[in-house]
């Protein structure tokens, strides 16, 4: 299976002033593209070229470090491009919004503990919102290109619903060392129903 980069369902400059538009740029093109490319060649004449990306990362402990960096970083970056909008929805709705009030006090609060998620990873990493396999959801930090979907790190493994990447290439250009601001920006330009369709999605596959 050829892995292809995705284009951006928005302009470069869509998520100003937020994130901006020579970050956007540099992370699709370059960094998006990078693990696309080395995704490729690291599973090049092995039986993961066979697999889907999902079945690859799920079995991830089996293949090369290679793969599951490269791997991750594909599929990490895939699903977090289509999380953001120029125009997003501001709140969760419908089951997702039901599930997220049964588990936290108040979307502020689950905001507040996915912040200082995010803010306490050290070094690169991802945070999630996901749904374990007893169909529960949980947030969870994950380092380098890792997420939930890898037979690694997690006890309580599942399927990704919302990512937020916290390597410094997401946010230095514009915001140098305040991860923080960042990760308060990224509460802008989350589009709730994009998260609200992959929380959809995830229901039916596990
Ligand atoms: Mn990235």
């Amino acid at each position: 299976m050829i892995h292809q980069l995705p284009a951006l369902p928005y302009a470069y400059d869509a998520l100003e002033p937020h994130i901006d538009k020579a970050t956007m740029e540099i992370h699709h093109t370059r960094h998006h593209q990078a693990y696309v490319d080395n995704l490729n060649k690291s599973i090049a004449g092995t039986d993961a070229e066979n697999k889907t990306l999902e079945e690859i990362l799920q079995n991830v402990s089996k293949y090369s470090a290679a793969v599951r960096n490269n791997g991750g970083g594909h599929y990490n970056h895939s699903l977090f491009w289509k999380l953001l909008s120029a125009s997003p929805a501001k709140k969760p709705s419908g089951k997702l919004e039901a599930a997220i009030l049964a588990k936290w006090d108040s979307l502020e609060q689950f905001r507040e503990q996915f912040y200082n998620l995010s803010l306490a990873r050290f070094g690169s990493g991802w945070s999630w919102l996901y749904v374990k396999y007893n169909g529960q959801i949980e947030i969870a930090s994950t380092p380098n290109q890792d997420n939930p979907l890898m037979d690694v790190n997690l006890t309580d493994r599942g399927i990704p619903v919302l990512g937020l990447d916290v390597w410094e290439h997401a946010y230095y250009l514009k915001y140098q060392n305040k991860r923080a601001d960042y990760i308060k920006s990224f509460w802008e330009v989350l589009d709730w129903n994009a998260a609200a369709a992959n929380y959809e999605h995830a229901l039916k596959q596990i």
